[in-house]
Order: structure tokens, then C-alpha cells, then sequence
């Protein structure tokens, strides 16, 4: 859905939108497994700077609620996590700031983003937000203990003969090491 600055310019918009999975792309690992919800709301907020320069900045006062899907860090599993945010947030038109401007604006204060041409995808507003709200790396559970990095088997759910760092084979071999070394 494009959020036209000319329509906004008329009249403040409401949204109250579902968005499928497959809709949008997230890239990475991220996979969208419920609907996405969204509700807000979308105005013109006109700058004024200097003697007759009038810049829109389209605002955009929503929250949004999905459940996402990722590969665990440790074993690649999937875990799906809940995204519930708020935000509010101010776009730019592209190019009114200048180029070390615009560095430093989105380097002190990440709430303002910029538009191209006529205005703003609501997708890629929510991309943007879900993936701000996902950590960088989630795992299937605390003491996941992950692949074997020499075979590759989920430790989880399997058991191989390697050897590994802290199991006991490992801890009464390093005693052994202590020992010798003490
Ligand atoms: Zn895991
Ligand atoms: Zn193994």
C-alpha cells in the first residue's frame, strides 16, 4: 500500500491492514508465519524552513503485531518469536537534507527515515520495524546445545561419538592435562 504525500495532503489517512505471509520480504532468515497486523494512522507534517520552503514530512503513528520465524543460532531449528511494537515515526523527502546532514540525523536519532518520489510503501515501513524489533540472534531454547561442529548432528535430539569440548570424556582428559601440568 503506497501512502501518497497528494492524498495525505488532502486528508490524514487511517490503516487498519493485513498482510499475508509472502507479502512481504524480509531477507536474511526471516520468515513471516501469521498475518501481519497493522494498524495507525498517516499525516503531512509540513516543515517549515526558512523563507518559503515548505518540506512534507509524512509521519506515521502505528503499531503492528506478527509472529515471525527464524533458524536457531545454535542448532537451525526453526523459532518463531512474537513482534508487538509501537511507533511513531517521521519520513523525509529524499534529498531535502543535505548529503552530511542526513549521515548525521540518521546516525543521532533513527526515528527519521526518508521517502522517494510520491511517498512511502506501508511494507517497507514494516520490514523495517519488524526487523529493528527481531534480535539478531535467536535461539530454540537457553541450553540449546546445538550442532556437533564435527559431524553436524542436532545434540539435541541426537547423540554421536565425537568428542566434544565439556563433555566428560573432554573434562577428565584437561583434569589429566592439569594435572601433568601442576
Ligand atoms: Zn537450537
Ligand atoms: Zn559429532
Amino acid at each position: 500500500m503506497l501512502i501518497r504525500v497528494a492524498d495525505l495532503q488532502l486528508k490524514k489517512l487511517e490503516f487498519k491492514q493485513d498482510f499475508q505471509p509472502g507479502v512481504i520480504e524480509y531477507g536474511l532468515d526471516f520468515h513471516q508465519v501469521s498475518p501481519l497486523h497493522t494498524e495507525g494512522r498517516a499525516e503531512v507534517i509540513v516543515e517549515h524552513r526558512g523563507h518559503k520552503e515548505n518540506v512534507d514530512d509524512i509521519r506515521v503513528v502505528a503499531k503492528l503485531d506478527v509472529t515471525m520465524e527464524v533458524g536457531c543460532a545454535r542448532c537451525l531449528e526453526p523459532v518463531q518469536f512474537a513482534v508487538n511494537r509501537a511507533f511513531d515515526l517521521l519520513y523525509r523527502p529524499m534529498g531535502v537534507d543535505k548529503r552530511a546532514e542526513e549521515v548525521a540525523i540518521s546516525e543521532a536519532d533513527t526515528e527519521i527515515g526518508y521517502y522517494e518520489g510520491e511517498g512511502l510503501l506501508l511494507e517497507d515501513v514494516m520490514r523495517e520495524q519488524v526487523l529493528l524489533a527481531s534480535p539478531v540472534k535467536q535461539v530454540c531454547r537457553e541450553d540449546c546445545k546445538g550442532l556437533c561442529p564435527q559431524c553436524g548432528a542436532n545434540l539435541n535430539t541426537a547423540t554421536c561419538n565425537c568428542q566434544h569440548p565439556g563433555d566428560p570424556r573432554w573434562a577428565a582428559l584437561s583434569e589429566l592435562k592439569n594435572k601433568l601440568q601442576s
